[in-house]
């Protein structure tokens, strides 16, 4: 029998057999001639390794994720970016042309792509002038065909974490059967504020996470997605089968079990943050806000034309001033202590001009 969750799916992604995969039955090592996959017998260093396809299930990296993260390893789902477990979810769960997601904008853009480009109805529950969920417009805007709403915490781009409360009682609304994805890119930078915690008494709650931010490898693209066995199990049928490259894995895998470097950094970026917060915030014309991330957002007189003018030195930054909320705004990532002191510099100028 299927489960609630199961039905919650599309009817195509309920009844998928998904692909068999040749390396899921035999893991690559000494005891086997593996002439099974098509690969060729050496890769281009000679070696019989880059030759072979990537684990499918990712096992040594989602153990070494269960262990550091605390969560079963059957509630892990390891993706090509978390960009990747975004469009799954759409996919698996919005029946083009019916079922809706919600977002709360300002916010992060790819929930609406993904959602546009998978013919998924995107409706809008704005957050309130602070930035914090705004309970009644979300509630309002839920429906029996929602199935997703995408909560960014902290979030891109205003860099805050959201209120835990706001999120509780959307869990808690019996006339809401469908999924609450809480996108924690940014969450090592306030670990206090992680909703991960509840993900064992709400079963319909995905934490999508990802290596690109404050583990330093955005690169290589590897997110990850925390939910029940459930949903899991469906992201696990309906993904490519070789969707997290070896290179990938192994990065993530080395970075995960060696995290002393990741939690150094991070309180390097930290101190930088507030450093840069506080010598912007004496600035005239200039307004920051509080961040619990690794950017700033900043409101700024004539931010369009400062943006143009970071640019003519060089600087690149995001100009968020088109952003519900966010007019004359810009989006500074934290750098090292001297690309801090370069743009602190460059604003400081451009505002005495
Ligand atoms: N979520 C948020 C809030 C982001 O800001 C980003 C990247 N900018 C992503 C997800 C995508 O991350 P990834 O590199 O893991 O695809």
């Amino acid at each position: 029998m299927k489960s609630k969750i199961e039905l919650l799916a599309r009817k195509c992604v309920q009844n998928l057999n998904s692909y068999s995969s040749a390396r899921d039955e035999f893991k690559q090592g000494g005891r086997f001639i593996f002439l099974d996959a098509n690969e060729r017998f050496c890769d281009p260093n000679g070696e019989d390794r880059l030759n072979r396809y990537p684990d499918p299930k990712q096992t040594p990296l989602r153990a070494a994720l269960s262990e550091y993260n605390k969560v079963p390893i059957d509630n892990i789902f390891v993706g090509n970016g978390s960009d990747e477990a975004i469009e799954l979810l759409i996919e698996i769960f919005c029946e083009p042309g019916i079922d809706e997601i919600i977002i709360t904008p300002p916010t992060y853009g790819m929930y609406k792509v993904c959602a546009d480009a998978h013919g998924a109805i995107t409706r809008v529950a704005p957050l309130t002038p602070e930035f914090q969920i705004d309970s009644k417009a979300l509630k309002d805007a839920i429906n029996h065909n929602t199935k997703l709403i995408f909560i960014c915490s902290p979030n891109n781009p205003t860099g805050n974490a959201i209120n835990h409360d706001s999120v509780l009682s959307i869990m808690e609304m019996e006339s809401f059967n469908g999924l609450i994805v809480i996108d924690e890119a940014y969450v090592e930078f306030c670990p206090d504020k992680s909703f991960l915690k509840y993900l064992s008494s709400f079963d319909r709650l995905i934490i999508l996470r990802t290596f690109s931010k404050a583990w330093g490898l955005a690169g290589a693209r590897v997110g990850m997605a925390f939910s029940s066995e459930e949903v899991i199990n469906l992201m696990m049928r309906k993904k490519p089968p070789y969707n997290v490259s070896t290179l990938s894995q192994e990065a993530a895998l080395k970075t995960v079990k060696d995290s002393k470097l990741m939690t150094e950094l991070r309180s390097e970026i930290v101190g930088q943050r507030n450093k840069l917060l506080e010598k912007l915030s004496t600035l005239s014309g200039v307004q920051t806000f509080n961040s619990d991330s690794n950017f700033i957002l900043v409101r700024i007189n004539d931010a369009t034309k400062i943006y143009q003018q970071l640019i003519d030195r060089g600087i690149i930054v995001r100009n968020r001033s088109q952003e519900l909320h966010c007019q004359n705004t810009l989006r500074i990532t934290v750098g090292n202590a001297d690309q801090n002191e370069a743009i602190f510099r460059a604003i400081k100028e451009i505002n005495n001009v």
